[in-house]
This record gives structure tokens, sequence and C-alpha cells, in this order.
């Protein structure tokens, strides 16, 4: 008892063949007792913050001629590129992420472009990571713009954790400015959060309660749930589920079948609020980067320059995670004459290793006549794969493998990351990257939030 309260917290259910008696189950161990109410359902414990045209609000608030004018933000100024973002007066528009500039002059002749600067998004971010952490506990940053929380003890009704999420909005405006506006969802779990957040947009708050569902979700396309892409989606409409409804209804063991193993079981917990807690992160599977080649780099020399840039870099992360990499994979994109296309991708294994010498010896074996002659590279991108921890990997047995100890290799390495995270980015590198050296500034990815110290 505290506080004249008694709350009983949910028993785990090992077995049990009925998930809908899961839910109920679930629902009635959650109860609070009061003085005033008997058993009442508790069933919020997630907040989820999203950022509204993330990019194109930071620099609308950064430049404050911007504001109220549609803008794209684009990765360069050219007319073949795509926009990232797009303000909210420029989506009225029809404009939106992954438009074509050409194409969104057409749609909006007023649009001004501005080139996005990764740098000033990721400071923001960290910025509103902080003033969020001060109100409801971070728990899991989904990306750039998303965060979720677990909702405090005592602010899971839906009074209370309205006043919250109101707390929060302010605080945010307080700490980023006006034009930086979030959509707040709050329901049971971390995915139905996400989907109360998509309800209302710009500046929105939905709750989501177990007892509302299914409810608003019926308005919403399969595709706009969190998890379905274009792939599942035609899966799912091959097993005959064409909505929102229909999915709803659909048994436990049907999604299993259509997902291919428990990842369906576990979106329908998710669906049906059945699973409250996050799923684990898994260990990282593979880290790397790609980059639009601008005009003047659009050569074999020059993809392979970047190529080069994106290697140096990406081992410099290896180093900063603790992991070393066993395989390495470069794809092109390279076009010629009326839009033909190729996309040439090659693949290596090696002793695992964050030596960059080494990482940029496999690049150089993999790139002989990846780009045929005629053919014109228009994006490059490497990923480093079969990663893992030092400790769980064999030393080379050949010295031509390991030139030094690897102890004196991992030292050098410390050493010249440690010189560039002091005296920034390019006061030591490989020679062989040294045209490359500007291009292939930070991004980000949806699921990668760069670090400032080794990617800026
Ligand atoms: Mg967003």
């Amino acid at each position: 008892m505290a506080g004249g309260r008694t709350v009983f917290r949910p028993v785990p259910l090992l077995t049990c063949a009925w998930p809908d008696e899961i839910l109920f189950m679930h629902t009635v161990s959650t109860c609070v007792r009061s003085s005033r109410h008997a058993f009442r359902p508790v069933t919020l414990r997630s907040l989820l913050i999203d950022f509204n045209s993330y990019f194109a609000s930071v620099e609308q608030q950064l430049r404050p001629e911007l504001r109220g004018r549609p803008v794209g933000v684009v990765p360069m100024l050219a007319d073949t590129t795509c926009c990232i973002a797009a303000s909210y007066e420029a989506k009225a528009f029809g404009v939106k992420t992954g438009t074509q500039v050409a194409q969104a002059r057409r749609l909006c002749p007023g649009i001004v472009f501005v080139v996005a600067r990764h740098a000033e998004y990721v400071r923001i971010h960290h910025r509103a990571v902080a003033v969020i952490d001060t109100i409801a506990p971070v728990e899991q940053v989904l990306s750039i713009d998303e965060m979720a929380c677990s909702l405090p003890m005592g602010w899971t009704s839906r009074e209370r954790a309205t006043q919250l999420a109101l707390r929060l909005k302010a605080a945010l405006r307080e700490a980023l400015g006006e034009c930086l506006r979030v959509s707040i969802g709050i329901a049971p779990n971390v995915f139905l959060a996400k989907q109360a957040s998509n309800l209302q947009k710009p500046d929105g708050l939905v709750v989501l309660d177990a007892t509302d569902l299914p409810g608003p979700l019926l308005r919403m396309q399969l595709t706009d749930l969190t998890g379905i892409n274009v792939r599942m989606l035609a899966r799912l409409q091959a097993s005959g589920i064409h909505s929102v409804e229909q999915l709803w209804r659909a048994r436990r063991e049907q999604l299993r079948v259509v997902w291919g193993g428990i990842a369906g079981e576990a979106f329908y917990d998710r669906l049906h609020a059945v699973e409250l807690g996050l799923p684990p992160a898994g260990p990282r599977r593979s880290l790397g980067h790609s980059h639009v080649l601008p005009p003047p780099m659009r050569s074999a020399e020059g993809a392979l320059a970047v190529l080069d840039r994106l290697t140096q870099k990406a081992a410099m992360r290896l180093r900063r995670e603790h992991l070393l990499a066993g395989a390495m994979t470069v794809a092109l994109r390279l076009t010629r004459g009326r839009g033909e296309r190729l996309r040439p991708q090659r693949s290596a294994r090696f002793a695992a290793t964050a030596d960059t010498r080494a990482l940029l010896h496999t690049l150089l074996a993999l790139w002989p006549d990846m780009v045929p002659p005629g053919w014109v590279p228009l994006k490059v991108a490497m990923l480093l794969h079969d990663l893992r921890q030092p400790g769980q990997t064999s030393g080379s047995l050949f010295a031509a493998d390991a030139p030094g100890s690897d102890a004196q290799q991992a030292a050098l390495w410390n050493a010249v990351d440690a010189l560039n995270v002091r005296f920034g980015r390019h006061t030591v590198y490989c020679g062989s990257g040294h045209s490359g050296r500007d291009e292939a500034p930070m991004r980000i990815a949806f699921n990668h939030i760069p670090d400032l110290q080794t990617e800026e």
C-alpha cells in the first residue's frame, strides 16, 4: 500500500492458448485500486516524441528568413537530387521526402532549397534528448527525431500522461525554439505510441489506451504501420489481409505464417498491446556509409577516392565501438547514355580487423574493373560486416596479414583517432583518400545518429 493505493503488477504468462485471453488477463492484472475508483485499468506506459519535419524545422529555427516559407532540404544543390526533408509549407504543395528537386520546383514554384547541415541536426538532437530526460526518462532513441520514454510511476493515467506531454512540449519549445514542434503519442507500448504520434501532425498529442483499440488505427493504411513495408504488404495481401481491420482480426498464428517466423507473433503482440517492453537491441551486425557523388567526383578515380574516405571513416567508427570487421562489401550505382543503370557489387572476407590500412587494401583488391569503360558512377557505398568483439576472434597466423603486432597496430590507430578527435577530422589520414577528403561529410541515416567526434 502506498498513499491509499495498491498496485497489482502483471504476472508473467508462460503459456496461453488464446491471445485474446492474454490481453484480457493483462488488463485485469494491471489494475489500480484507489479509494475513489475501484479497479481502474492502467495500460499507458510509453510516450513517443516525434519531431515534425525535423531537418526543415531546424533550418527554419536557425534561419528566421525561412520561417513560413516552403523549404526543401537537399544533400546538394543539383536538379537531379531529391529532398531529404520538406517543411510543412512545402508539404502543402505535395513536396515530401524523396521528391526530386526539379519536380519539387514544378509542384511549388516558390520553394527554397537549403543544403542539409547534419552536424546542426545532431547537436539539436542531443539537446532535445537532454531536455526530455529531465521530464521523462528517455528509454530509447529511435532515430534522430524520435525518442521513446517510459511514463514515470504516478503518470500513467490519461490525464497525468497528457499533462506530462504538454510539459514536454513547453520545455522543448522553450529550450529549442518555436519552430521545433513535436507530435506526441501515448500508449501501452512504444509501437502503439508511435502509431498514435502519427495520427496528428504537426504539433499533435494523441492518447491511445488499450480500451481505444483498434479505433483510430482503422483509419490507417497497412503501410502506415511501422514494420509494414511494400514487400510485407504484398505478403499480407497474398494471405487475404488488405486492411488494418483485417490485420487486427487476423489470428496470431496467421501472422506468424505471413512473417515466416516469430516476428509475426511479436507484431501481433505489439499491435494488440500485449507486449509491453521493448525488444532488446541486438548486437550491431554491420556498419557502413554511402554517398551520392557530386558532379566533379563522377569518375572512376573520384568514386575510389570517396570510397577510400568512407573506409577510413568506417574504420574509425569500428575502433570507437570496439569492434572488428571480418568482411567488406562495396557497391556502386553507375549510369550510361539515357538512363541505363548498372549496380555492381563485390564482397571479400578477411581476418577480422579494425586496421584502416588492412581495410584499404581490401578495398583496392575489390576495386579493379568495377567501373567499366563508358560508365559514370553516381553513388558509392561500402559496408563492413561480420562484426565481432576483439575477444571473439583469433589473430591471423600469417605475418603478411598482420604487420607488427595486433597491440602495436591498435595503439597506432588509437593515437591517430585521438589526434583527429582533438584537432579535427583531417589532421592525420591515409594519403590514398586525399582527393576524397572533403566528400562524404556527416549523414544521418534512419537508424544511425552520427557521432559528432568521429564523423563530422
Ligand atoms: Mg519526424
